[in-house]
């Protein structure tokens, strides 16, 4: 799924508010009860335009071609959904200007349901469908333009036959300005700006960028990785190096997990932009597209993103669970195991720049602990109950938990792994194991592929008791348990400092604006309400979103003082009187523990290595 990974908190309400509602109750309605089944089609060629004239409309002109190969009438259907995001998008309602013809001449057509279109051939061979796309959703599974380029998935734009299956080759054209680029995952095909794939699925996980962007690749692992990015030059100079640096140091330690590099070419698509806060990434088999805030150029949280990504294209595009294999671009496909592609996936994130060099092993512990604070904070939700949810988006507070939880649950079944086999064996044959038992095997992982591999893994060790208390089940992890196996504690602080209640986000002209007033806290006392623009926190200024730091090391010891909040309201500048007052926090911190017994040591540094044995 899309990892977002705010800068802060607030940056995070504005990439989830991004997306679009979920219609699961509207589909679920309209599901036909005779499925409905088009003439068969071959030869299918997608062919689209976007240039400065079309940029300017926000939209891409699309043509599909194919030959009609049997009676009966065409229908051609829209995903509702891309894989990975998952939430129903129903990317049929972006279309207009629809047209079929034959010959020159139109061809009757009508709805059969929301994302279906019904053509009667009338005896047709060769039909040419047109419409318009809509190019104007900042979100990574969608189309978005600007005067000088888009980004699109094949799941919005690449209708298929109704009831005929995916497994047909197509071609995919692109027409594009004079001088722009274009960047994508697709194979090539021999005329320029032609591109085909072999089946449909490959077909729609192969994002695009076109038009003027910073493109550039080199040699990882002993294979080509492509990094392009949005707009030509925000990503330049030493920010870049960075992140072909980091590229270069997580790859092979993903792909040492799984002895294989599965891409011939990997492309990296990034989009910078103040139109969001925060930052989210969508994985595909060979390639993501990463929408960051321009905050994110140089902070380590892309790097983090970047290896997350990057490692589901071995950990849900390619070892999946069954229950999305195939994918099923009509309707949700709900999964107990999210916990596993995604919260895993992060797993592994953190692993392999550790493992990679990127951080120290002190970095990895930060990480992990934050993710253990997160969950502590949140509602008790069960990891599979949290990843089936997810189509929801339930209000709860247990949304995304898959993710920090999940997380942790990897790193538990790592350490016990470990522990078992005495450091032997570890998550990574785990995942090795179901890699070529499953995904090699052509079909997805259930849970009678998966505890057997832990539990083999962990020389026969029952995880049934686990499975039951901690994925199935909602009871708190057992840390004080399971750290000490890997040579590690928690220690915690009380540290006290002062706090103003408020929860800010930055707008596109820089402004800092009040989001949410804690109720009872210093800035409600005070009179600050929600969309007043922050000026100054006494003569702390507000300029950007990250001025806490600031302000906690100016007011720290100042209980009780006077705290004047200067704040615009509409055309006017208020200033408002608080007192500073410093709130007690225990932080809590992951950290190794100097008297580990040997054992442990070797399960930690194995943890923070990849390596096993003695
Ligand atoms: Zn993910």
């Amino acid at each position: 799924m899309t990892s977002i990974a705010p800068l802060r908190a607030a940056a995070m309400l504005a990439a989830v508010c991004m997306l679009p509602a979920a219609a699961f109750a509207q589909r679920q309605a309209a599901a036909a009860p005779v499925p409905a089944r088009s003439a068969p089609l071959a030869n299918l060629r997608y062919e689209l335009t976007f240039d400065s004239a079309s940029a300017a409309q926000r939209t891409l002109k699309v043509t599909v071609t194919f030959d009609v190969g049997g009676p009966g009438h065409v229908l051609l259907s829209f995903p509702a959904w891309t894989p990975g995001s998952y939430e129903i998008a129903n990317f049929a309602r972006f279309l207009t200007e629809f047209s079929a013809t034959a010959g020159g001449k139109s061809l009757d057509w009508d709805k059969l349901d929301y994302d279906t279109w019904r053509i009667d051939p009338a005896g047709a061979r060769t039909i040419t469908v047109r419409f318009d796309y809509r190019a104007d959703t900042l979100d990574n599974a969608m189309a978005w333009s600007r005067p000088d380029f888009a980004f699109f998935n094949g799941t919005n734009l690449f209708p298929y036959a109704e009831g005929r299956g995916f497994n047909f080759p197509a071609t995919v054209t692109v027409n594009t300005q004079p001088g722009w680029l274009i960047a994508t995952g697709m194979q090539s095909a021999p005329t320029p700006g032609s591109y085909l794939e072999g089946n449909y699925h490959d077909l729609v996980d192969k994002p695009f960028f076109v038009g003027r962007m910073d493109l550039d690749s080199t040699q990882v692992d002993g294979k080509w990785n492509r990094l392009a990015t949005y707009p030509a030059g925000a990503m330049t100079g030493p920010a870049r190096s960075l992140l072909w640096d980091q590229i270069a140091k997580v790859v092979p330690k993903m792909a040492a997990v799984f002895q294989e590099t599965p891409w011939q070419t990997y492309t990296t698509l990034l989009v910078f932009t103040q139109e969001v806060g925060g930052g989210s990434a969508l994985e595909h088999s060979n390639s993501h597209v990463g929408i960051y805030n321009p905050g994110f150029i140089g902070n380590p949280l892309l790097a983090s993103i970047t290896a997350h990504e990057i490692f589901h294209a071995w950990n849900v595009k390619r070892l999946r669970p069954a229950d999305m294999w195939p994918y099923d671009y009509a309707q949700p496909q709900e999964t107990p195991w999210l916990w596993v592609s995604e919260g895993i996936t992060d797993y592994y994130a953190d692993l392999a720049l550790v493992r990679g060099g990127v951080i120290d092993s002190a970095g990895f512990l930060g990480l992990t602990g934050e993710k253990m604070a997160q969950i502590a904070a949140a509602p008790a939700t069960a990891l599979e109950d949290a990843s089936l949810s997810t189509w929801i988006r339930p209000i709860d507070g247990t949304q995304y938990q898959y993710y920090p939880k999940g997380s942790l649950a990897g790193f538990m079944l790592d350490v016990l792994v470990r522990d078992a086999s005495d450091n032997r064996r570890s998550l990574d044959d785990v995942l090795r194991e179901l890699y070529r038992s499953a995904y090699k095997k052509g079909r997805g992982f259930t849970a009678a592929d998966w505890w057997p591999a832990v539990s083999r893994a962990a020389g026969g060790r029952s995880f049934t008791d686990f499975n039951a208390k901690y994925i199935d089940g909602r009871d708190p992890f057992p840390w004080s348990d399971v750290l000490p196996r890997a040579g590690l504690r928690i220690a915690s602080d009380t540290v006290r400092e002062p706090r103003v209640g408020l929860a800010t986000a930055q707008d596109s002209t820089g402004a800092i604006l009040v989001q949410e007033v804690q109720p009872g806290g210093v800035a409600q006392e005070a009179g600050v309400k929600t969309g007043d623009q922050l000026i100054s926190l006494g003569d702390v200024a507000i300029m950007d979103p990250d001025f806490g730091a600031a302000f906690r090391t100016r007011f720290g010891k100042n209980e009780g003082d006077s705290l004047p909040i200067r704040v615009r309201r509409g055309t006017d500048t208020l200033t408002l009187h608080g007192v500073v007052r410093l709130v007690a926090r225990v932080e809590t911190r992951l950290e190794a523990d100097p008297d580990a017994s040997e054992k442990a040591a070797r399960v930690r540094n194995g943890i923070f290595t990849g390596v096993t044995g003695k």
